[in-house]
């Protein structure tokens, strides 16, 4: 366990600023602490069950953060992107301060379940290849998607630039969003790995979204460009 910090330190660990800035933050009293009214930057408090409020919002002590978002359009998964602004931006700049990143990558054109995280560990454990987590896509195909894609898709298929054949952990078509609409179940995360599977398969990928990753499902209350930080 650990001791008792001070509490202007506590909110620059968690990304609320400069040390200097977090002093004169607690020094308004404007941000009560575990529920009461604290003025002394240098007060001392137990960090498990720690929360704050700034500007009305509750924050509580977090070792770790771990984000999951419905990723727009329009937005990239790096964190100094090149030609579209990055996710991150999207994010309050508390949890841009800590080394948040992507866990995995989603084509700025894909929308859907992304996660992130501070916990390099965690970031691993969902990103390594060798772990297997499942991700499915839905995938809305220019051309109805026939028999013979579904069988292509599950038996696998080659592509440019791999020298194994490539096969989806489940396929199928979501009849209850149209024909044309595919339901695809990945164990790998290669690049572009849907829309090239798919393209391999004979059809082509309009639009492309996640719903989930491992244990996680995206909520379908949340809209495109909100997030959640959850409790693991
Ligand atoms: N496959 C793709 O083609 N794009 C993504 O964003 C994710 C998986």
């Amino acid at each position: 366990k650990q001791k008792p910090q001070p509490i202007a330190r506590i909110l620059q660990q968690q990304g609320f600023g400069t040390r200097a800035y977090c002093t004169a933050l607690i020094e308004t009293g404007e941000v009560p602490v575990n529920g009461e009214f604290c003025d002394d930057p240098d007060a001392l408090f137990d960090t498990e069950h720690l929360s704050w409020v700034i500007d009305g919002t509750t924050w509580h002590y977090r070792e770790y953060v771990y984000v999951l978002m419905n990723k727009p359009e329009g937005v990239e998964c790096s964190q100094k992107p090149k030609h579209h602004k990055s996710v991150l931006t999207l994010l309050p700049s508390n949890l841009r301060e800590r080394d948040v990143q992507c866990v995995g990558r989603l084509d700025v054109d894909t929308t859907g379940l992304l996660l992130l995280s501070d916990d390099g560990q965690f970031i691993h454990k969902n990103t390594s290849p060798k772990k297997n987590v499942d991700k499915i896509y839905h995938a809305t195909c220019r051309h109805p998607i026939s028999d013979e894609m579904i069988a292509a898709l599950k038996e696998g298929v080659l592509l440019h630039d791999e020298n194994e054949t490539l096969k989806a952990a489940h396929a199928q078509v979501l009849s209850e969003k149209g024909d044309n609409v595919l339901e695809l179940t990945l164990r790998e995360g290669k690049y572009h790995q849907v829309k090239r599977m798919v393209a391999a398969a004979g059809n082509r990928v309009d639009a492309l979204h996640r719903v989930e990753v491992g244990e996680f499902v995206l909520p379908t209350d949340l809209k495109l460009g909100e997030w959640v930080l959850l409790d693991l």
